[in-house]
């Protein structure tokens, strides 16, 4: 497969890739509903032979290309990933093609995948006629905290029943506002964080502000419980192991000499294993429930869990550094340290196929990357030229997949 011409390739379709972001940039959409951008992209793909498939739950679509090179029997399929949501929150840039509706801007870059995807899907059906097998190409809503990729495999959209099973490896791509210009970056093992909320509510006895012994004060329990969360992670958790628990909120009281009848706590779990998450849920409910006992009030906690953690196959993360330095050399990929504690609702997909996210660095080309505004900043901005690389990358996994498998 000759993977330096697809860069090429990429390279000439960029006026359409970078026109269909901008596009998809000025007209956000949020959640679950994003039939606007889903209308571009199929618009933008009308030229192209590929079957659709549509849910019920929301506006999320799977597209199917067919490779027309015969091959083996059980030809292999796989799955590439972009979202399509916007965030609710004001674009303060100073773009020609900034969000024309106020309280909306991609400021997480889901514009730039979706483009990117969509580029990738006419990359390969350019050489279908080599490959042997399938692509599948998810355009997915409601990635900000709304469970859209969830709702797509429950939709059966990706697969998962007798005649049609799931794919048999998935990729997606996320931009980097703050990291180097044009280069991909991966990691076998967690990525990103499971992130879970908590409410806590600590019940006393409210009454007069200088009698608090003719009262059950839930003020200093609150106080003790968030210092007790911290001291809890510190030595319950293994330090190799990263927890995160941040309080975020604490709501009482309505006057200086009253104390109040209740105390609201609320934050935010972030954990890299299943089993980490599990007893982070545990311990933070004992933690608030005996710290509430030890101050004379009473503590209850309700977790609402989030994405789970997004675990790369190690094979995956192989096969995506192997493309990224076919297509750019070997400054064209770095690995990954260390796993970020935000999260990626990808992570379901991961969950039951092997595959893996990378991130592409978009930091203006010579400028200092350290420096620039991270993703769900106002000011969050994109060097275009590296969309093409992101294109390539796609098809690139794909290609590689169909041909050589998990090698
Ligand atoms: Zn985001
Ligand atoms: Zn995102």
């Amino acid at each position: 497969m000759l993977k330096s011409s697809l860069i090429d390739s990429a390279r000439e379709l960029a006026p359409d890739i970078v026109s269909l972001r901008r596009a998809i940039h000025a007209e956000p959409e949020l959640g679950l509903e994003t039939p606007k951008t889903l209308a571009k992209v199929r618009e933008a793909l009308a030229d192209v032979d590929l079957e659709w498939r549509t849910g019920t739950s929301c506006t999320g679509a799977v597209a199917t290309l067919r490779g027309a090179k015969p091959g083996a029997e059980g030809r292999k399929r796989v799955l590439l990933r972009g979202d399509m949501d916007a965030l609710p929150m004001d674009e303060k840039t100073d773009l020609e093609f900034a969000s024309t509706i106020p309280g909306r801007m991609h400021a997480c870059g889901h514009d730039t995948h979706t483009a990117m995807l969509v580029g990738a899907a006419r990359l390969l059906d350019a050489q279908r006629d080599t490959l042997a097998g399938e692509v599948d190409f998810m355009f997915q809503p409601g990635e900000e905290g709304y469970h859209g990729a969830r709702f797509m495999l429950n939709d059966g959209l990706l697969g998962g029943n007798e005649e049609r099973p799931l794919p048999d490896a998935a990729f997606a791509l996320h931009v980097m506002p703050n990291a180097p210009f044009d280069v991909l970056a991966g990691r076998p093992g967690p990525l990103m964080a499971a992130a879970d909320q908590f409410t806590m509510t600590v019940k006393g006895k409210g009454g007069h502000a200088s009698m608090p012994h003719d009262c059950e004060d839930p003020v200093p329990a609150a106080a003790a419980i968030v210092g007790a969360i911290q001291a809890m992670v510190t030595r319950r958790f293994n330090a190799a192991s990263a927890v995160v628990v941040t309080v975020t909120q604490i709501h009482t009281g309505t006057a200086h000499n009253v104390v109040p009848d209740d105390a609201m706590i609320a934050g935010t779990i972030r954990t890299l294993t299943p089993e980490n998450r599990a007893a982070a849920h545990r311990l933070i409910a004992e933690v608030a429930a005996n710290t509430a006992t030890a101050y004379g009030v009473e503590a209850s906690c309700e977790i609402e869990p989030g994405f789970p953690v997004t675990i790369c196959d190690r094979r995956a993360v192989t096969l995506g550094r192997k493309v990224a330095q076919e297509l750019g050399g070997s400054e064209a990929w770095r690995d990954l340290a260390d796993p970020i504690m935000g999260a990626e609702d990808f992570s379901y997909v991961l969950e039951k196929v092997p595959g893996a996210m990378f991130f592409l660095g978009v930091a203006p080309q010579g400028e200092d990357w350290s420096s620039c505004c991270a993703i769900h900043s106002p000011r969050m901005h994109v060097d275009e030229k590296a969309l093409p690389t992101g294109s390539a990358m796609l098809a690139g996994c794909a290609i590689e997949f169909l041909e050589n498998g998990w090698a």
